[in-house]
């Protein structure tokens, strides 16, 4: 039996009961758009996150846009004003930026972290930039603390793509709650995953919070008056019940990871293969192991003849996509060999002991081309 990159049907299995029961509950009730399961899920989320405010949205781009479609609306962020952003993230932070007519400025990663580099941050402050938006890649909180001191000292938006790092924390504040405001994915593979599409922004800003809540029904705050020219992004009755009976869960899936994690980097000592560094072990979610080595097709290849699917986050940086032709002049060294070499291995909550040596033993046995 192949081990699967994720198996989300053992995943939710766990919990059939339970969810089946949170969808019978939606589907008897009669509501099933903004009611009682996304206001209790959003207080739920909010107080997980350790934060004021949390806003249902339709899936994790959309909350990222909505925080700079909310910033813009309120002031702070204007046409052409410039956001720094990794230049080694998913497509879904360029897009948000470049959808609310902001200009992302790419920067590269640490070598050792993946996440952006301070340092590398603050050299690409210019005149038009206005905001920073930090990337919890693999689950690993960005540097905060220099990023935070950068904004302060520069006046500037610091916002945090959180899509993969629900519930890490550093210095015991999680992802979500350093930042003006975050954005949240629940599509299915994320650490907290809905059984469709899903999203939330969470700030501390009052403001803000309100102008999200407006933007994302149709600028609407009273049913039929329309103050802003919203979009239609909105989490749903069913989605937020059953979120809600998956976050009761998600600290011990978070455990599970970080277990998978520890044995991967116990057991795979091979001189190909790099393994991921990691600034503090008890606050890292794992959301994906990421190994790099330099002969990453042949790795991949020689663990698919084992019988272990392994995934690439990601082929292409986005500054090389056909969706940005503007960019693919930007010569970004690091971010683009980086793109040659991550392979992410199995790992998730359902993962079991016998695979998880399985996937080790494939590694060890791996023999570099001649
Ligand atoms: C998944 C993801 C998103 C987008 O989330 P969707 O819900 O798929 O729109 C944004 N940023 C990062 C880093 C992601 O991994």
């Amino acid at each position: 039996m192949d081990i699967p990159f994720l198996n989300l049907k053992d995943i939710n299995a766990r919990h059939a009961d339970e969810l089946k029961a949170a969808a019978a509950r939606v589907i008897d009730s009669g509501w099933y758009i903004l009611g009682q399961e996304v206001a209790a899920f959003e207080r739920e989320f909010a107080d997980y996150c350790g934060v004021r405010h949390a806003i249902g949205v339709g899936n994790g781009l959309d909350a990222l846009s909505l925080i700079l479609r909310g910033y813009k609306a309120l002031g702070a962020l204007h046409d052409g004003d410039e956001v720094i952003v990794p230049a080694n993230t998913f497509i879904a932070s360029f897009l948000a930026i470049t959808e609310s007519g902001l200009v992302p400025v790419p920067v590269e990663p640490d070598p050792v972290s993946f996440n952006i580099d301070p340092i590398r941050v603050a050299a690409a402050i210019g005149p038009r930039t206005r905001a920073i938006m930090a990337v919890h890649l693999y689950g690993q909180l960005a540097d905060m603390a220099a990023l935070t001191e950068l904004a302060e000292r520069h006046q500037l938006l610091l916002i945090e793509d959180a899509a993969q790092s629900h519930g890490a924390a550093s210095h015991e504040r999680k992802a979500g709650a350093w930042g003006h405001a975050a954005g949240f994915s629940f599509f299915p593979a994320k650490n907290l995953g809905a059984l469709g599409d899903g999203g939330a922004v969470v700030t501390n800003d009052s403001l803000l919070a309100a102008r999200v809540t407006a933007l994302r029904n149709y600028g609407s705050e009273v049913k039929y008056q329309h103050l802003y020219q919203g979009i239609n992004s909105r989490l749903d009755e069913l989605q937020a019940a059953l979120l809600r009976v998956k976050l009761k869960y998600l600290d011990e899936d978070i455990a599970k990871r970080r277990h998978v994690a520890r044995r991967y980097r116990e057991g795979i000592s091979h001189p190909l293969i790099h393994l991921p560094a990691v600034a503090d072990e008890a606050r890292h979610v794992w959301h994906l192991f990421v190994v790099r080595c330099a002969q990453r097709e042949a790795l991949q290849r020689h663990l698919q003849a084992h019988g272990v699917h392994s995934q690439v986050h990601y082929p292409t940086p986005p500054h090389r996509q056909a969706a940005y032709p503007a960019l693919h002049e930007l010569h970004l060294p690091l971010t683009e060999q980086l793109h040659d070499e991550v392979l992410s291995l199995p790992i998730g909550p359902t993962l079991r002991d016998e695979d998880v040596q399985r996937v080790i033993a494939a590694c060890q046995t791996f023999e570099a081309a001649a």
